[in-house]
């Protein structure tokens, strides 16, 4: 085929399993774990953890990226949609809260032909950059319960900068638009684990605060209170950034709670982590799915 389905729209050639284009995939999946994840939000992860499936390969390049052995050096096994499916039935037979497909974009026609095949019981969140385009976002219309994107940048040119992505602002703000027409305001279980929704995460970056806090201000006042938000502090120095002269540490006490103040002010609902989330072990343990 010839791809165009992402912002990026590359028009370039793409195999089931040799790909041309920036994300440098074929069309067939490549899975690098599927297990249950238990560092999700509270409402996501539960106790008995969210059924991940982390997809490697990505539509963006983040200097930072804490993923960066699946997201840059494609490492995992390649599955077909039908595969995938087993995947989740799986999964749901180990008893998680949800099937949670990370970074799936670049695959979205194979994983809409899984959900195809087999729609688990149990609510299928797309946990995904936010960095999406309606052409993907239209194939996953009804297949999917809760919308996880992330809110990086306030800033097209620091998008450009860290993560070699351009226009990001319009698109991910459009993109956070049709998810919340798709699944609509947060809903929740007797047990508090979320059944549908937008949660949209926001990772703070060192000497970035003036970042966070736009972004923060930009969701506000786009989507008010239909939305939820995910403050995340684990940030840690990896791959380029280790050396970078902004990027090469962890985000201090003090850069915390000046977000936070202003996630407060402006009454968002949602999630802050602890500042002790901050370590390489919350990065999970890639086991590139040998067993599928
Ligand atoms: S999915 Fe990949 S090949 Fe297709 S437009 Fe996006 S980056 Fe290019």
């Amino acid at each position: 085929m010839i791809c165009d389905i992402c912002p990026r729209k590359c028009h370039a050639e793409r195999g089931e399993r040799v790909g041309h284009g920036f994300c440098g995939m074929g069309t067939l999946p490549v899975v690098a774990r599927v297990a249950p994840h238990f560092g999700e939000e509270p409402c996501i992860s539960g106790k008995n953890g969210s059924g991940t499936v982390f997809f490697s390969g990505c539509t963006m390049k983040c200097v930072y990226c804490q993923n960066y052995e699946i997201s840059a050096l494609n490492k995992g096994v390649t599955v077909t949609p039908k595969g995938l499916a087993e995947c989740y039935r799986e999964l749901e037979k180990s008893g998680v809260h949800n099937i949670n497909l990370v970074t799936a974009d670049h695959f979205a026609p194979a994983v809409r032909e899984s959900l195809r095949i087999y729609k688990p019981k149990l609510p299928v969140v797309y946990n995904c950059s936010g960095y999406t385009s309606p052409a993907i976002l239209t194939m996953l219309k009804g297949l999917v319960d809760i919308y996880l994107p992330d809110f990086k940048y306030s800033d097209d040119a620091l998008a450009a900068k860290l993560s070699k992505t351009p226009n990001y602002v319009d698109t991910a703000l459009a993109s956070i638009k049709e998810m919340l027409f798709q699944v609509g305001s947060p809903g929740f279980d007797s047990e508090g684990m979320m059944t549908k929704g937008v949660l949209v995460r926001h990772l703070i970056l060192p000497a970035h605060t003036r970042n966070s806090i736009d972004c923060l201000r930009l969701l506000h006042k786009t989507f008010n209170d239909q939305i939820m938000v995910s403050l995340m502090c684990q940030y840690v120095p990896w791959g380029e950034a280790k050396d970078d002269p902004k990027l090469g540490r962890t985000i201090t006490r003090r850069e915390y709670d000046k977000v936070k103040r202003e996630l407060f002010e402006l009454g968002m609902d949602g999630f802050t982590q602890e500042l002790s989330s901050a370590k390489t072990e919350y990065i999970p343990d890639w086991d590139y799915c040998a067993d599928i």
